[in-house]
């Protein structure tokens, strides 16, 4: 079976890789898509994430989704073979003092499907068969289909966002950052109720995709502050990982009002108007991963066709290296799938 290996900063090779087989308590998937993320890209591009660098080898890839082929034995509890299934990318260890205060998403000892964040790193889903926790199986919901389901797992990072950012109904919400997570950090704000969401971007195409999602207003980024921008908003969501744009929502946010940093930064140190925090007392929250949020996606996504618009292109394995490039290039992507099926 092929699956799609890093192997280093632009290294990235579609391999022969043995099927992989399910051990007491496990699935195996039969992948039909894999969504590719900017942390995929990273890999590829950078030879790491935020702080985490790749020391071997790694099958990259969390957003996956397919169908179940077989169990371990003794065979644990779990929707029938032939189902069509999401896999929640996370094994929260449930013993840390995180995960006993009901924050696994920050699990100190996580496990998380094609992540360098701990060594040996975690083996991704971009192969065509992948064994995972037989719990970590969602059966799609009537009317949804792999295809759109394959946006579940970024839809729960932006669901976590958006309820890190608390209540948003009827509030003004700025969205930094038109990508794929910005994108679906949007519709989940106006799935949470918000009354206004204005997305910045710098690119003309992903402030379009952001108008799919959902976006009332969208601006330029390098346009100068008063130009079409928004003279105060409720609360911004930074999803560009970049410190201009958390620099931006600092500035427009209102006095007392929420910020949640929700991009992955570079690697480092990053320079923000930490002044403002004080003098205005601005909330500034994190946002990582997601933990319950996944079936809410599952669910989000099939009572929303509009989702369908931001998968932008479904690219056979191995193409993977052109998918990669296209999922790099934002001026002509939204969310790029890779797709194993045959
Ligand atoms: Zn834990």
């Amino acid at each position: 079976m092929l699956g799609c290996v890093i192997h280093g900063q632009g290294d990235l090779r579609v391999e022969e890789l043995p099927v992989p087989v399910p051990g007491p308590g496990q699935a195996l998937v039969a992948v039909r898509y894999g969504g590719v993320c900017g942390s995929d890209l990273h890999y590829w591009l950078h030879g790491g994430v935020g702080d985490f660098r790749l020391r071997e080898p790694m099958v990259l890839g969390h957003e996956v989704v397919g169908t179940v082929v077989s169990y371990g034995s003794p065979t644990p509890s779990g929707p029938a073979a032939g189902t069509a299934v999401a896999v929640h990318p996370a094994t929260p260890c449930q013993v840390c003092p995180e995960c006993a205060d009901g924050r696994r998403n920050v699990c100190r000892d996580t496990r998380y499907l094609g992540s360098a964040a701990r060594f040996p790193h975690v083996q991704g889903g971009f192969a065509a068969q992948v064994v995972v926790p037989a719990d970590q199986l969602r059966p799609l919901p009537v009317g949804l289909g792999l295809r759109r389901a394959a946006l579940a797992e970024p839809l729960s990072v932006a669901l976590h966002a958006v309820r890190r950012a608390g209540d948003l109904a009827g509030r003004h919400v700025l969205v930094t950052g038109a990508g794929p997570i910005g994108c679906l950090v949007v519709a989940a704000a106006k799935a949470a109720g918000a009354g206004r969401v204005t997305a910045t971007d710098l690119l003309p195409t992903a402030l379009e995709y952001a108008r799919i999602a959902g976006a009332d207003t969208l601006v330029r980024a390098d346009d100068p502050y008063g130009a079409g921008w928004p003279s105060e908003v409720d609360v911004a969501i930074e999803a560009s990982g970049v410190a201009a744009g958390l620099d931006t929502c600092l500035r427009l946010v209102r006095r007392g009002g929420v910020v949640v940093q929700l991009g992955m930064l570079p690697a480092g140190r990053s320079p923000f108007a930490g002044n403002l925090v004080v003098s205005r007392e601005i909330e500034l929250r994190g946002a990582f991963r997601f933990d319950t949020e996944f079936d809410g996606a599952l669910e989000l996504l099939a009572a929303e066709v509009a989702f369908d618009g931001l998968v932008s292109a479904v690219v056979p394995v191995r193409e993977a290296e052109a998918a990669f490039r296209l999922a790099a290039d934002r001026s002509s992507s939204c969310k790029v799938l890779l797709d194993f099926g045959d």
